[in-house]
């Protein structure tokens, strides 16, 4: 575990096309000061309009996490997110000349290969930013259904329920550190139906989609590009990799719980975050001293 804050060593950048906007696009990392956490910079934008990869920052779980701040937006966050507290990075400037981050191979590994490649850099005046949790947080909404309680390393279980011939129920449990994500989660891709990639396309979604960068699971067969799955259960790895790309929207590095989640979606995904941090909050205040709540 990280005992410092961190930043990347060097600029890094990568290009591609963006999933759902179709647009190309280029991202890169640059090293910042601690305590900045993580921050977008639209630069094909006058000014080049700055958003905090934080949660009040969102506006928009349609398909995917996306951030805005006077109107200036940044679609499909999440991959990229999930890269950063993949690899334990705390601060990090993210340059996208486009609105949305190339989606690449539709995991988080070319990011996470990207940021070790480069390497990390500490700072060691700065202890890391942690998320740390008292009491159960739950949060249902239809058929999804999340759970976190404090535990003292982070731990997930993910469950995935579709009514699907090729998609049995899927559980994935895990010991979230540095080396079971790349191992376990980093290389898992996006996915999607094949009855709905009509109605992405007419929605103006998955214009950048393709079998380079997405499985299409259809009635009898997945479609993938040459290299088939990567896993057995790619599909609940990579719900997961977007759980940890939407709760780093939390601020923080490193988390201390144990989430159960069913059913997950980036929008139940934010509202649970927001629970979260409404729980921390909590917390925070019945620690404060007496002298320090007065005004
Ligand atoms: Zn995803």
């Amino acid at each position: 575990m990280n005992h410092t804050q961190t930043t990347i060593k060097a600029e890094v950048s990568l290009e591609g096309v963006g999933l759902h906007t179709g647009n190309s696009s280029k991202i890169i990392f640059r090293p910042a000061p601690a305590n900045s956490g993580i921050r977008f910079f639209r630069t094909d934008l006058p000014q080049t309009p700055v958003i905090p990869a934080r949660l009040d920052f969102v506006v928009a779980t349609v398909r995917g996490t996306n951030l805005g701040l006077n109107g200036a937006k940044v679609h499909t966050v999440e991959h990229v997110l999930s890269a950063c507290t993949g690899v334990g990075l705390d601060n990090v400037d993210i340059l996208v000349c486009a609105n949305e981050p190339p989606i690449l191979d539709g995991s988080s590994l070319p990011f996470v290969k990207a940021l070790l490649k480069t390497g990390l850099a500490r700072f060691p005046d700065h202890p890391p930013r942690l998320f740390h949790l008292n009491e159960e947080v739950t949060y249902v909404d239809g058929s999804a259904r999340y759970r976190a309680v404090p535990a003292e390393k982070f731990e997930i279980r993910s469950t995935l329920i579709h009514d699907h011939p090729l998609m049995p129920k899927m559980t994935l449990e895990m010991r979230f550190d540095q080396q079971s994500y790349i191992s376990e989660l980093a290389g898992a891709r996006t996915f999607c139906f094949e009855h709905e990639v009509a109605f992405l396309r007419a929605q103006g979604l998955a214009q950048g989609g393709s079998l380079d960068n997405a499985i299409v699971i259809g009635k009898d067969k997945f479609h993938t590009n040459s290299e088939g799955l990567r896993y057995r259960d790619e599909f609940v790895r990579h719900k997961t990799l977007d759980l940890i790309g939407d709760l780093t929207l939390l601020g923080r590095s490193i988390f201390k719980m144990r989430i159960e989640a069913e059913c997950l979606g980036h929008a139940h995904n934010i509202e649970f975050a927001k629970r979260l941090r409404l729980a921390a909050l909590k917390q925070r205040k019945n620690t404060q001293p007496m002298e320090a709540a007065q005004p």
